[in-house]
């Protein structure tokens, strides 16, 4: 966290925000995450440095960046170009090596690249979308933000095991809804 500026993931307009804990408009009408969350669901994921982690909504692609120091690789899909193209330009200049991206839907997940041992989905679907679920390898944990737009959601890790899936509520939360298509 003290070696990712979060600055450099906030717009000009904006940057006196950075270091305060709120999310920050990053335009497109999207946020950067609350730096709060972004250290929650990290921790929650419980990455040891091997993981291959798949991230829905890139974003300001800071928490991709934080990502990117605590697992082996990181795969991060974004729907919007202009935000997509921003942080890959970003990510790249900053000498990030072991990120992935695609610009699409992250409701089809990264079929090539599963099964994946952590999965972060940043924007919030009504419902834990399957699909991701069965890209989850054995023992992988899934963090995502469940519920209607507009309302508070809650934030769970789903942790694939050898029967099915375990499911842990860690609170309400407030996310950009996961939009489709
Ligand atoms: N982790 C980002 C959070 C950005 S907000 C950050 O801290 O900067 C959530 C992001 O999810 C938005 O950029 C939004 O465009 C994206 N998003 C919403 N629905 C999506 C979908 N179906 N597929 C991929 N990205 C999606």
């Amino acid at each position: 966290f003290l070696n990712t500026e979060r600055s450099l993931f906030v717009p000009d307009e904006f940057k006196e925000l950075s270091y305060q804990d709120h999310p920050v408009s990053i335009g497109c009408g999207q946020t950067i995450s609350q730096p709060y969350i972004v250290a929650l669901m990290t921790e929650m994921l419980k990455l040891d440095g091997y993981e291959k982690v798949l991230e829905i909504g890139t974003g300001s692609g800071y928490q991709t960046a934080i990502l990117s120091r605590l697992a082996r690789a990181v795969y991060t899909i974004e729907r919007i170009d202009h935000l997509a193209d921003t942080a890959r330009k970003l990510l790249k200049s900053l000498g990030y090596k072991n990120i992935y991206f695609k610009t699409g839907d992250g409701f089809e997940g990264w079929p090539e690249e599963a099964p994946f041992d952590g999965i972060i989905v940043t924007a919030a679907p009504e419902e834990v979308p399957e699909t991701l679920l069965y890209q989850l390898a054995p023992g992988g944990r899934m963090v995502i933000p469940v519920g209607k737009q507009f309302h508070t959601q809650t934030l769970y890790r789903i942790t694939k095991t050898e029967t099915g899936f375990k499911s842990e509520n860690f609170g309400w939360v407030a996310f950009v809804p996961m939009v489709k298509g």
